[in-house]
């Protein structure tokens, strides 16, 4: 393989110069690092309010189509105890931004949920450093945040009235805080270039990130980017596998946008170097109105179900899920004994 550290090298893996070469060194990246396991998270939605009005997405506080729900302490332990019943080790809070959630309703839930030795990973998008500590202190063990766009124009487009530094920012704090951090970007926002991904491969991989989650964008019929063009599936195959290579030890999703632009996509996504699973064990009865993006959450299924469906996936691709807590190896890095 072709030295990926300049952004013309990487340019011409993203226009297919050779795929049998590039996929075949990510696989053989992963396996070195993961062997044939996958880590299974579970990923609670447990609100679809936003006061964010971010253009992709379809819970943008501007949206006045979408059925809004929040879900409440109880009903989000209850579905973590079933995912954990059925073998899972991680726990994902995923949500809006949204305001009726105050900073210690999340440090109670999570030190609920760390009773039972999993980890906690946080997802709650742009958070003030006090919120961050106090959620540390609780016991989360990792948070994610994607720059989502390292180009200025395309991402003040896609966020107005935002800058990604913004959430580099947060990225900081959270190295700070000692949590496990985790960052990624879309493939295909509108006005995007090819030489605008590869900069974002270069940069997400300066990171230095123990996650990293990247998936197409997913045009919502009911938001300002109803119109654009899906990211394209082959890209974003090949994205994953550029960052894959650049980054052996970090945990990396086969994203359900992934599912979401093809179908069976998501089996290629652990074929080109992912190692991560995320079921959804949002509560049945809300977990379709979870719609960031056209088939996000397909099926109103059971939690059992969703994370027996993933698991046979993972069987069917040739992996093992594996039963570990799953940190990104890069912890041994940073802490031997
Ligand atoms: N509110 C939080 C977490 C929920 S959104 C946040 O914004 O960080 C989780 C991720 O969904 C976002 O980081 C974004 O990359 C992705 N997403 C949102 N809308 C999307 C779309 N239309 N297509 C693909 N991914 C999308
Ligand atoms: Fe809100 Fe996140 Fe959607 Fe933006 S991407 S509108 S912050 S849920």
């Amino acid at each position: 393989m072709d030295n990926l550290k300049s952004a013309e090298s990487i340019k011409s893996f993203l226009q297919g110069k050779d795929d049998k070469a590039l996929f075949a060194e990510a696989n053989r990246v992963r396996e070195q690092v993961f062997g044939n396991e996958v880590y299974l998270r579970g990923v609670i939605e447990f609100t679809n309010f936003c006061k964010q009005n971010c253009n992709y997405c379809g819970l943008r506080a501007q949206n006045r189509e979408i059925s809004r729900y929040r879900i409440t302490k109880e009903e989000l332990l209850d579905s973590v105890k079933e995912a954990i019943s059925h073998g899972l080790k991680t726990i994902v809070l995923q949500g809006g931004e949204d305001p009726f959630y105050t900073a210690e309703w999340f440090a109670d839930v999570v030190s609920e949920i760390k009773r039972d030795n999993i980890a906690v990973t946080l997802s709650l998008g742009e958070q003030p450093y006090d919120a961050l500590k106090l959620w540390r202190d609780a016991g989360a063990d990792r948070y994610l945040i994607r720059i989502e766009e390292f180009n200025d124009s395309i991402y003040m487009n896609a966020r107005p009235g935002h800058m990604w530094q913004e959430r580099f920012k947060v990225l900081d704090d959270l190295r700070q805080l000692g949590y496990e951090v985790g960052s990624g970007f879309m493939v295909g926002l509108p006005g995007s270039s090819l030489d605008d991904l590869a900069n974002s491969i270069l940069k997400i991989s300066k990171l230095d990130l123990h996650m990293i989650g990247i998936g197409p964008f997913i045009a919502h019929p009911q938001t300002p980017f109803y119109n654009e063009i899906n990211g394209d599936i082959d890209l974003s195959l090949r994205t994953l596998a550029l960052v894959r290579i650049l980054n052996p030890y970090a945990n990396m999703p086969s994203t359900s946008a992934l599912e979401s632009a093809s179908v069976g996509a998501r089996i290629k996504g652990m074929q080109v170097g992912c190692n991560v699973m995320m079921p959804s064990i949002t509560p049945t009865r809300v977990k379709k109105l979870y719609n960031i993006y056209p088939g996000k959450n397909p099926k109103e299924d059971s939690i059992k179900f969703a994370i027996e469906n993933i698991k046979q996936m993972v069987k069917d691709a040739g992996y093992d899920s594996s039963d570990s807590i799953g940190c990104s190896p890069k912890l041994k890095l940073e802490n031997p004994v």
